[in-house]
């Protein structure tokens, strides 16, 4: 079974999103071991602080490196591993699906949180193995971004979702946007179901949903269709789309 530990000054904040929903179901069921580990618990120092100024001046503190270092030296010693650490940071490389799937073949994963101006450099360089951006902002911490990479991951496993095709046919997935979705209501504020939808023929149903799915693409994210697995068929549809656009 996977195992994801999460070191953060705020372990509430993560267990209190982790308990809800598939994911809560997939750590109750046994698909997924998530702990969350409080960097606090680990400081030395006497008035239980984990953070100092920055040195150089400048506004916000720093997180301090020994209460980092020895809770992931716990967290070693415990499980007997040294789990692959990931630094949440807006440094890091972005996150996107094919991440995802790499990172969830992984036996163990630690994903540190930072938190007020950052981390001292001393222990990133020493103890993260990757640091990993979920977007072009930033945050007041690493909590969310944990929370969303735990959350991608975990619901690639076997057995978080109740059908493999729910994640290999979802936007991204496969290179591509997802086709819109309906379900009942048949006909809601005069709009209807699109008819092939409930023609109950197979091909005619995966053949509107590929084109959906492509169209989209390129009204959306044309970037992404340069990456995309295209067939000839594809390509025609495609074409014929832009050509009557011109
Ligand atoms: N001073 C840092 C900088 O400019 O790179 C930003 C620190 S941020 C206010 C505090 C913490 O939030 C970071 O240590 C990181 O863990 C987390 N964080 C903020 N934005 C993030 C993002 N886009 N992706 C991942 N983590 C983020």
């Amino acid at each position: 079974m996977m195992r994801i530990d999460i070191l953060t000054l705020f372990p509430e904040m993560c267990e209190s999103v982790l308990g809800e929903s598939i994911i809560g179901r997939a750590r109750a069921n046994g698909c997924v071991e998530i702990t969350c580990r409080n960097i606090r618990d680990y400081t030395i120092d006497k008035h239980n602080r984990v953070d100092d100024a920055p040195y150089g001046g400048g506004t916000g503190m720093i997180m301090q490196t020994q209460p980092i270092y020895d809770c992931y030296a716990a967290l070693c010693e415990e499980t007997g591993t040294k789990p692959h650490l990931i630094y949440l940071s807006p440094q890091g490389k972005t996150l996107n699906q094919e991440r995802v799937k790499e990172l969830s073949q992984l036996d163990n994963i630690a994903l540190l949180c930072g938190h007020y101006e950052g981390i001292d450099q001393r222990v990133i360089d020493e103890i993260v193995d990757e640091e990993i951006s979920i977007g072009d902002y930033v945050l007041t911490g690493g909590e969310l971004p944990a929370l969303i990479l735990a959350d991608s991951i975990s619901r690639m496993l076997p057995g978080v979702l109740a059908n493999e095709d729910a994640f290999t046919l979802e936007s991204h997935y496969s290179g591509l946007l997802e086709y819109p979705q309906y379900t009942r209501p048949y006909e809601w504020h005069g709009e209807k179901v699109p008819d092939v939808l409930i023609s109950g023929h197979h091909a005619n149903i995966q053949k509107w949903q590929r084109e959906q799915s492509l169209k989209r693409t390129l009204e959306r994210r044309p970037d992404m269709l340069e990456k995309a697995e295209l067939t000839k068929k594809d390509k025609e549809y495609l074409d014929k789309i832009k050509n009557s656009e011109a």
